[in-house]
């Protein structure tokens, strides 16, 4: 009765929940996806209603999750991955306009959506090495908010060592801090003298070094893990449910980087929420916007911006949704990627590209409408938003819904990460939270590398104890 799961490249026996886990790419270079979707009535939906978000959470997993765990096992890993949370709603909506809501998925440990999805697989990594009594290092690299938000979920974790990358002096104090000021024997923090790609690069070539990945157990908490896709699912599923869903339909906006957070909104249309549209708002890197338009997808250089976290070449979760728009055809999904790496685009037809747009609308936002919008939502509101969040609220205020559906705008990050870029736009830095303004005062320790492979996997030898 458990779901089993199937790679989009169509080149792997089926995997079980564990395997899944604890998987980066499938081992055909493809991404897990379940081999079927598990469903709930508009009665079942209904009886969610007024559920706390652990019990969302616990409602939406269980199918996913099938007999690798007992309920009892399962429900108490969800307990202890939210009880963090700063605020008593978990992901607490907003009102800030007649149909216009803000979904604040900040207030966990490291302030950005990031952490609904790592806290649970921190309890979840935790749960499966403790039976089995092996310990793992997980290495990853990150432009911010996902080392941090791994970190914090990671650290001081039994069976677990972490090593994260980043590229030195391009992440924000704060988010430096969050992940430097972190003092637990598990864990060990590289600043490169380098770019994201270039930590990126190294993190990719450990992993796909079979002899060393046997040798210190390396495991990758990347976003194209799917447990993180489908920890994310549940606070759709929750954020409908208190608009009347399912018998109101509601519009999601999504500031989106990776295709992650916006894919995970999809799931739970599969799983039987309606959903009126999802929206991807993208910054001035715009490669989903012109596909969901021209039904072409056209890798090219990244710009940064203000929005750091969405600045992104190739969304790597899409790999899913082209897949559903193949039907689940991998052979042909096969050749797609394989044109897509070599010639750095791909291209569907006018049908494929007629049924993405049935469920999704999407948009790039400027940088002058992105300080704008935080600028004009902090004068209509008085709140004062992140810029990520700002893209994505700059589109839902332009977006068409029907009369009554709520318009859904997701917060993905608190303010204060992003100071400098509120300070451009409103001429102060919004307040630091206590948990954040105590970093500033924190011991940090860090090691500054160049970018050289030989000595990264040296230093994570050593934390592995080898
Ligand atoms: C990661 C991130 C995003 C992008 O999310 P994806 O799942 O990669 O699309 C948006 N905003 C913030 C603040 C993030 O940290």
């Amino acid at each position: 009765m458990s779901i089993r799961y199937i790679s989009t490249r169509g080149g792997v026996p089926q995997a079980d929940f564990r395997t899944v886990l604890f998987a980066g790419l499938a081992p055909d270079g493809g991404l897990f996806v379940p081999d079927s979707w598990p469903s709930f009535t508009p009665d079942e939906l209904r009886s969610l209603r007024g559920l706390s978000y652990p019990e969302t959470v616990l409602a939406v997993m269980r199918p996913f999750v099938g007999d690798a765990m007992t309920e009892a096992e399962l429900e108490g890993v969800i307990a202890r991955a939210y009880a963090p949370f700063r605020h008593a709603a978990t992901a607490p909506l907003r009102q800030l306009g007649p149909d216009l809501w803000l979904l604040e998925l900040f207030h966990g440990p490291t302030f950005a959506f990031k952490d609904f999805a790592m806290q649970l697989l921190g309890g979840l990594f935790e749960h499966f090495l403790a039976r089995s009594g092996e310990t793992i290092t997980i290495v990853g690299a990150t432009s911010g908010d996902t080392g941090a938000a791994a970190l914090a979920a990671f650290a001081g974790k039994r069976g677990v060592r972490i090593a994260i990358l980043h590229p030195h002096g391009r992440v924000s104090d704060i988010q430096r801090r969050q992940m430097t000021t972190l003092m637990d024997a598990n864990v060990l923090n590289l600043a490169l003298e380098g770019t994201f790609d270039d930590c990126q690069a190294i993190v990719k070539a450990m992993l796909g070094d079979r002899a060393l990945a046997d040798e210190l157990h390396l495991a990758a908490v990347n976003s194209i893990n799917w447990v993180r896709i489908v920890a994310q699912t549940a606070y759709y599923i929750h954020a409908a449910l208190r608009l009347g869903g399912p018998d109101r339909a509601p519009v999601f906006v999504v500031p989106t980087g990776n295709f992650g957070n916006v894919y995970a909104g999809w799931v739970a249309t599969r799983m039987g929420l309606p959903i009126e549209r999802l929206v991807v708002a993208s910054n001035t890197n715009d490669i989903l916007p012109v596909f969901f338009r021209e039904g072409r997808y056209a890798r090219s250089g990244v710009t940064p911006t203000l929005s750091p976290s969405m600045d992104i070449q190739v969304a790597s979760n899409f790999e899913r949704l082209l897949f559903e728009l193949c039907d689940r055809d991998g052979d042909r999904l096969r050749e797609l990627m394989a044109g897509f790496a070599d010639e750095g685009t791909l291209s569907v037809g006018h049908n494929r590209l007629a049924r993405a747009r049935e469920g999704f609308g999407a948009a790039a936002v400027s940088e002058a409408e992105t300080l704008a919008e935080i600028e004009d939502t902090l004068a209509r509101t008085g709140e004062i938003v992140c810029p990520h969040t700002a893209v994505g609220l700059h589109v839902a205020r332009r977006t068409q819904a029907p009369a009554g559906a709520p318009v859904i705008a997701l917060a993905t990050a608190h303010p204060a990460k992003f100071g400098d870029a509120v300070e451009r736009a409103i001429g102060r830095a919004p307040v630091l939270p206590p948990a954040l303004a105590g970093l500033v005062e924190g011991e940090e320790r860090y090691d500054i590398l160049g970018v050289d492979a030989a000595q990264v996997v040296e230093r994570v030898r050593a934390l592995a104890g080898g």
